[in-house]
């Protein structure tokens, strides 16, 4: 293998213990029988697929079991896609961004991915949306029993079973290469040892870089508010995959997508206070006064984008006890997946907004320009916000952005209470340009020999926004392209 000398040689490395590289590991050990190792550099291998719901097929299975045809004069309330409805979508979504060939591999391999998971123990509970009421979402949400910590539980055990090396808090560092060819990867073991492992491929599965603000602010549009963002899950993707690539001579492709959703900050998606946040009531940013139609919250997506045009990031969801009591009786007006389910009721609300205040990460006041004062915004322009819109849920009509009146609650009864909703990024959607083997390609989009990116790490579905009208895409696309990208090398390696 060309001028290295390797402590050690595997067929395959995969870089990234998350779900798709678990998926492309098991698939080399698994069905091509090679010696693969996996680098994780953490403690622990999940990465961000553990906090996953749920996971994007067409025509799976769970789908074709579930498709119960209507009965005469009915209409068929849920409807499914197809692949190529799925195809059309992604490519639509994006504003043809996207890249044909790899969406194409992702709706025709996704069925096979529930399949496999299932053939692993993962139970599926639903086929579902993940936001209610959002009629453009598609039906392609598979919601394990267990969520994305069951499923990458199942995996790890599947990988260890098939043989598959797993070396943890051992971060890849660099790509080795002769001759153009990419043959191995330097790492630091877990003493912090340097380690040359060869291979004949290296599957770089390192999840984006979403928690790097500094490539954000450098390849995202969100960059203005790379460094005022909230992080609420201790992942480590920082960008180390894209960076080793383009070291050896890969491109970018439509980089700077940012899977965004709006949380308190220092708290979690499942808080109670962030969920009563994150509904669609009264928003104002830094100026005291509203920016948006809070309807947006229905999609983390499109609201996380909202949030992070705000000035550095912030925005303050203001409601009134009136709210704290329905929020806590009768429940959320909509939901955030399994984090807050839609009606859920919000039983630690008071508790955990009387722990915040006193923590100072959210506000408290008897009236408006107490609240104002407390959290640091103009009484007057503040108190002129709740006013007029206090008028509109009046009147049932939000004159300065339409908001449908279902979501017009007001802010009238003391005390009122401020949260901080911050843009918290949950993962970077793409960056390494690949073709649909996901074999990363050059300036000249030429395969580089032996080197490929899936999950996160690989663009091909996105335009500016990640796409939650197919919901579940990020995790689906993570284990497909894994084992896809796997299947590609084992023919490689064995000349098929
Ligand atoms: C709170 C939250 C909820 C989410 N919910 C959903 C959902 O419901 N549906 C959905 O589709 N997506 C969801 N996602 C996105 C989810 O991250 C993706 O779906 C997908 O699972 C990512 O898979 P991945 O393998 O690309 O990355 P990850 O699972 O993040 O794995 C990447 C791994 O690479 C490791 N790594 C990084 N650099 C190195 C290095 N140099 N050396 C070795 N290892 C390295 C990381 O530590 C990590 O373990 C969610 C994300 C978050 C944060």
């Amino acid at each position: 293998m060309g001028k290295h000398k390797f402590d050690v040689e595997y067929d395959v490395v995969v870089v990234g213990g998350g779900g798709s590289g678990k998926s492309a590991a098991l698939t080399a050990a698994k069905e091509g029988g090679l010696k693969v190792a996996l680098l994780e550099k953490m403690e622990k291998t999940g990465g961000t697929s553990i906090y996953a719901e749920g996971t994007c097929a067409f025509e799976s299975s769970e789908q074709k079991e579930r498709k119960v045809p209507p009965k005469a004069g009915e209409l068929n309330q849920k409807h499914y896609p197809t692949r190529e409805e799925g195809f059309r979508r992604y490519i639509d979504y994006s504003h043809h961004r996207a890249n044909p060939e790899v969406v194409r591999m992702f709706v025709d391999n996704s069925a096979e991915t529930i399949d496999i998971l299932k053939s692993l123990g993962v139970v599926y509970t639903d086929v579902t949306i993940y936001a209610y009421d959002q009629p453009l979402e598609l039906n392609t949400f598979h919601r394990p029993d267990g969520l994305g910590e069951r499923v990458q539980e199942l995996l790890l055990r599947a990988c260890v079973n098939a043989g598959v090396d797993i070396f943890t808090s051992t971060p890849a560092k660099q790509l080795l290469t002769s001759d153009g060819a990419v043959v191995g990867v330097l790492a630091l073991d877990s003493k912090g040892n340097a380690m040359k492992i060869g291979a004949k491929a290296v599957i770089l599965a390192t999840g984006g870089f979403g928690n790097n603000p500094d490539l954000v602010k450098k390849y995202s549009w969100q960059y203005r508010v790379a460094y005022h963002t909230y992080q609420c899950v201790p992942t480590q993707n920082t960008g180390d995959g894209l960076m080793m690539a383009l070291e050896v001579g890969a491109d970018t492709d439509s980089i700077g997508a940012l899977m965004i959703a709006p949380c308190a900050r220092g708290k979690t998606l499942s808080s109670h206070s962030s969920g009563a946040g994150a509904q669609p009531g009264l928003w104002v940013n830094k100026t005291g006064r509203r920016f948006a139609s809070e309807e947006v919250a229905m999609s983390f997506a499109d609201a996380g984008n909202t949030v992070a045009k705000q000035p550095e990031g912030v925005v303050y969801s203001i409601f009134d006890a009136d709210t704290v009591k329905h929020l806590m009786e009768e429940g959320s007006d909509i939901g955030l997946g399994d984090f807050i389910r839609y009606k859920q009721k919000l039983t630690h609300l008071q508790t955990e907004l009387d722990q915040d205040v006193a923590e100072g990460i959210a506000w408290r006041g008897d009236t408006i320009e107490e609240l104002a004062k407390n959290i640091g915004l103009d009484p007057e322009v503040l108190a002129a916000t709740v006013a007029e819109y206090n008028d509109a849920c009046e009147k049932g009509y939000d004159p300065l952005f339409y908001k449908p009146a279902r979501f017009l609650r007001p802010v009238r009864k003391a005390p009122f209470y401020a949260v901080n909703m911050a843009p918290s990024v949950l993962v970077s959607c793409g960056g390494i340009r690949v073709n649909g083997n996901l074999q990363v390609t050059d300036r000249d989009y030429k395969p580089i020999p032996g080197l490929y990116a899936v999950g996160m790490e690989a663009s091909g579905l996105y335009g500016d926004t990640y796409n939650l009208d197919c919901p579940g895409t990020a995790n689906g696309f993570a284990h497909t392209s894994g084992r896809v990208a796997a299947r590609h090398a084992i023919k490689t390696i064995k000349g098929e």
